[in-house]
């Protein structure tokens, strides 16, 4: 074991703060990673604050951060896709039992012995896993992907969730030119959303409450963008998305989105807010409407988006703060103000 800097919060009301935390030495199979960026997910602040205590309660001290990209320090000997040097990047996952039907398919996001990045048991050092918000992490090879040489490293760290989670329900539904694809809240997610359905082919529509984000949403490969707080320009587009992507991280109605889904049209939440909201029978059986979830995505799939990024020139927007405003940068999430994603310059954490 060696101690590694960090980030983490003592409970769900105390700011993060910085601290030391052990690491195991790399195994046969292991990949050691100074890291170099983190992203900010509103999973990270929901997690933090303890918001998902009837699904995945928070064990302190969290050590947050999903959204890792770094330069390999170290190998185990059995290690054969990566050396010291390379670039490499972590997401949610950390582990799968690799044998089940799941991780067979590629699938390890529904891997029933599944481990993720932080605040899931350490099968290695006992307690919880620690996260990305750290200078260094040591994963198993499995769980490591390849980043593209040509992509700027601070907007690539958010490719490993917001990337991936808005990425992998396109591809499932089938997203492709000609369709009409809305996307609802302007994030983290949603911006990387808005990039992939533009880059698929799709005419993309942005659903926003924020007035103020109407030009980035256009920038960024929208080609409407509707104030969804305008109950008119809502209904002009009643019936007719093939898809809608919900990013959106807190309580909303969801069942004014449903009604604009066209027949056989699918509404899926990667959002996860805090509270369960009513969904409206009427608004899915006219028109034979689905409504479905996503949780973010297999290693297979997570490295062909990484290299679907790398062809089309795709990166996060982001703001680079050091570690030290880390909890100034969540109080701007919970105000829908981030433009689109924060990400930890980890150069921060030295000296
Ligand atoms: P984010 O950057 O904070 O973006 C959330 C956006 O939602 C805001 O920018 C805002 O967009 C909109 N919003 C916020 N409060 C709202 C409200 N009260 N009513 C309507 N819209 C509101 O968050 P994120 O990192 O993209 O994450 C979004 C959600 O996805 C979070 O709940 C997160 O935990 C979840 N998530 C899920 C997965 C998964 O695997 N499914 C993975 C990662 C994250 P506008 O300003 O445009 O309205
Ligand atoms: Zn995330």
């Amino acid at each position: 074991m060696y101690k590694a800097k960090a980030y983490s919060a003592a409970s769900a009301s105390s700011p993060l703060a910085s601290t030391s935390i052990a690491r195991r030495d790399p195994t046969e199979t292991d990949v050691q990673i100074e890291i170099l960026f983190c992203g900010i997910c509103h999973s990270d602040l929901h997690q933090v604050r303890n918001e998902w205590s009837g699904v995945m309660p928070t064990v302190y001290p969290c050590v947050p951060g999903h959204e890792i990209v770094g330069r390999v320090t170290k190998v185990g000997a059995g290690v054969t896709k990566f050396k010291a040097g390379d670039l490499a990047a972590v997401g949610c996952m950390v582990d799968s039992d690799g044998t089940c039907p799941a991780c067979k398919e590629g699938l390890e996001q529904f891997c029933p012995n599944m481990t993720l990045t932080y605040n899931f048991p350490d099968k290695h050092l006992g307690g919880v896993t620690y996260g990305g918000y750290s200078e260094s992490v040591v994963v198993d090879e499995r769980f490591v992907l390849r980043v593209p040489g040509n992509l700027d490293l601070a907007g690539t760290a958010p490719l490993l969730c917001a990337g991936i989670t808005t990425y992998s329900p396109m591809r499932h539904w089938g997203v492709t030119k000609g369709q009409k694809v809305g996307v609802v809240g302007l994030g983290g997610l949603g911006h990387m959303a808005v990039k992939f359905a533009h880059a698929l082919g799709a005419h993309t529509v942005v659903f926003t409450t924020s007035p103020g984000k109407v030009d980035d949403a256009l920038r960024l490969g929208a080609d409407e963008v509707v104030i969804s707080r305008d109950a008119n320009a809502m209904q002009k587009h009643a019936g007719s998305f093939n898809f809608i992507l919900d990013a959106v991280s807190a309580e909303h109605d969801i069942n004014a989105y449903l009604g604009l889904l066209a027949r056989d049209g699918n509404l899926t939440l990667v959002g996860a807010p805090e509270k369960p909201f009513p969904v409206s029978a009427f608004s899915l059986l006219f028109g034979r409407r689905s409504l479905s979830g996503s949780p973010i995505g297999g290693i297979a799939e997570t490295q062909e988006m990484l290299d679907f990024c790398g062809a089309h020139g795709i990166t996060s927007d982001v703001e680079v703060i050091p570690m030290q405003k880390v909890n100034e940068a969540y109080e701007r999430l919970v105000k829908a103000d981030v433009k689109y994603r924060f990400s930890i310059d980890m150069a921060s954490l030295k000296g």
